[in-house]
């Protein structure tokens, strides 16, 4: 049996055998035509062509159904491609004057365009060669009659290895059979993670050579939330695993009884539980799991998805959905790209250290066009719901008052211009700068709220990059500094009485919930997959108990401490 250890992208614990995912390179002859044959090859170009285009539309069809517009519009790009003027004329002239055979003519004509297009200093067009491969590839395939995979015709449990999964395949993965995915890059906001999640199918990424490790048929086992595989497993092995998939599906089950409750501890003391999403689309599994409203939505996945900025209107119609979908609040955060994010279309300056550098609401009170749309998006979308908006990496008090003014400006705008907008919007911010967290009651005279983004916040406290396998030892969520950073904060909010919130990852740890709950948070914020989970674990717990618990926790010496005092904490009930 082999072990290996990748990113857990999507929760749940999937069995089953292996299949490959080749991508096969497709190669054509070269062999010359004759002059009679030139109008045959046009004609079975012309045919391709169009036969591509069917197929490409059929895709957006099930897609925009299956996993929504924004999802389907990647295709739009590949239709294009099967009319784009020049690679037909390329592709005619090499027929009709070099004699070529029409699969050789258009490949030669596709590859001239996919170099001009590596060769590119701007990584949006290097990215844009890997869709016209795609598209090269589905033509090529009309005229040299090869089947593609088609992954909707697996009819068995199967986990698919791939190096990457692109857009055409994921779209095409049905949850029922496809149990789950490994693939050798990718990490938890990587495009096949994003889907992975959509469409509830448990998958690690990041595994670097899983696709040299497994063979097809070898019965592979899968821990998405844990981010563990096993491969080529002995009866016993996997029988271990059938018991662990079975008592993580009884307690999925057994969650169930608090859905529709209040989250309160033992001694009534209540809290909120949100959910963090990514589009409009996850707000099916945010209902489905029963979040109190929405903590986070990362608005930057609208514009990490589109090929140039999403348009006021476009964006409109994405929060609009968002928003109409619940009674509760939901916290819209304003672009936060940067760091890890990367806007290729933008053509952002690289720099030595980019988690510190031009990114987020630094970028946005530079690129004021950018912001105003978005805020004018948001004002116009705020009849539609209870919306709160949010900026990222707020560092200063000028920041946060610069960014409030530009809101306040499109506020007049709109007014002005006799457009409906909601008087109760909640405007706030992210608590993920350790200087924000220290000076927390300053910024509470000026923000409604606050919500404390502990995946940076932990990584510019220990500075110890959150993408950085060699110092992630360093990365300790129950350091007491970091406790006391999230104490300052929480202090400092409640001084103004504003509400203070938490949409890092931390906020769905088990061990982190109760000292959370003892510091005096208010709003939880997680993937909806952890809300029932944390739901139950806070309905266990008892507030004055865990007062006296934080109040421990800040006094330890070491985050290992920390951890050991919750967990017997925790193994006592
Ligand atoms: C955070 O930093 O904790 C956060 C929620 O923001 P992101 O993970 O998107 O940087
Ligand atoms: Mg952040």
């Amino acid at each position: 049996m082999l072990k290996m250890k990748g990113i857990g992208a999507s929760n749940g614990i999937a069995l089953a055998k292996a299949l490959i995912l080749k991508h096969e390179i497709i190669k054509t002859n070269t062999k010359k035509i004759n002059e009679k044959e030139i109008t045959a090859e046009l004609k079975k170009l012309y045919a391709a062509l169009d036969a591509a285009g069917d197929e490409i539309k059929q895709l957006i069809k099930n897609t925009t159904k299956t996993l929504g517009p924004e999802k389907a519009a990647v295709f739009d790009a590949h239709l294009l491609i099967t009319t784009d003027p020049v690679l037909i004329e390329d592709t005619e002239k090499l027929i009709k004057e070099e004699k070529c055979n029409a699969a050789n003519a258009l490949e030669n004509a596709a590859n001239k365009s996919i170099a001009t297009l590596q060769a590119m200093d701007d990584k949006y067009f290097r990215e844009r060669a890997a869709d016209v491969i795609d598209v090269r590839d589905r033509i090529l395939r009309k005229l040299l009659n090869i089947k593609a995979i088609d992954l909707t015709a697996i009819k068995a449990a199967t986990i698919i290895v791939s190096h990457d999964l692109t857009p055409s395949e994921t779209s095409q993965l049905n949850p029922e059979f496809i149990k789950g995915f490994l693939c050798d890059v990718g990490g938890r906001t990587s495009h096949a993670a994003i889907m992975a999640r959509s469409l509830g199918i448990p998958a690690v990424l990041g595994l670097k050579n899983v696709t040299s490790k497994v063979k097809n048929n070898q019965f592979c086992v899968l821990d998405g939330n844990t981010g563990e595989i096993e491969i080529d497993l002995n009866s016993n092995e996997k029988n271990k695993w059938i018991a662990k998939q079975k008592a993580w599906v009884e307690e999925q089950k057994s969650l169930l009884v608090f859905k529709g409750k209040l989250t309160k501890t033992n001694d009534n003391h209540e809290v909120k539980l949100e959910a963090n999403i990514g589009s409009p689309k996850d707000m099916i599994k945010a209902i489905e799991y029963d979040a109190q409203g929405v903590g986070l939505f990362r608005s930057e996945f609208l514009y990490m998805e589109s090929n140039d900025l999403p348009s006021e209107d476009i964006q409109f119609e994405e929060y609009k959905k968002v928003l109409s979908a619940t009674k509760d609040k939901v916290v819209i955060r304003t672009l936060d790209i940067g760091g890890d994010k990367e806007l290729s279309y933008l053509d952002l300056p690289k720099e030595m250290n980019p988690f510190l550098g031009y990114r987020a609401i630094r970028l946005c009170l530079d690129r004021k066009d950018i912001f105003k749309t978005q805020l004018r998006a948001l004002l116009r979308a705020s009849v539609f719901g209870k919306l709160a908006i949010m900026f990222p990496m707020i560092a200063t008090v000028e920041e946060f008052k610069a960014a409030k003014a530009i809101y306040e400006i499109c506020k007049k705008e709109l007014i002005k211009e006799k457009v409906k907008i909601s008087d109760d919007i909640q405007v706030g911010m992210m608590i993920e700068i350790p200087a924000t967290a220290v000076n927390a009651e300053t910024f509470a005279k000026y923000a409604d709220f606050f919500s404390i983004g502990t995946n940076d916040l932990i990584q510019y406290s220990l500075a110890a990059d959150r993408m950085s396998e060699k110092v992630s030892y360093l990365y300790q969520p129950y350091h007491p500094a970091i406790l006391r950073l999230i104490k300052m904060t929480i202090d400092g909010g409640h001084k103004y009485h504003r509400p203070v919130a938490m949409c890092g990852e931390m906020a769905g740890d088990k061990i982190a919930v109760p000292l959370l709950v003892g510091l005096g948070l208010d709003e939880f914020s997680m993937s909806a997959s952890s809300i029932l989970e944390t739901r139950k674990i806070i309905s266990t717990l008892n507030k004055n108990e865990m007062e006296r618990l934080a109040t421990q926790a800040l006094q330890c010496e070491t985050n290992e401490e920390v951890k050991l005092l919750v967990a017997k904490m925790l193994k006592q009930k």
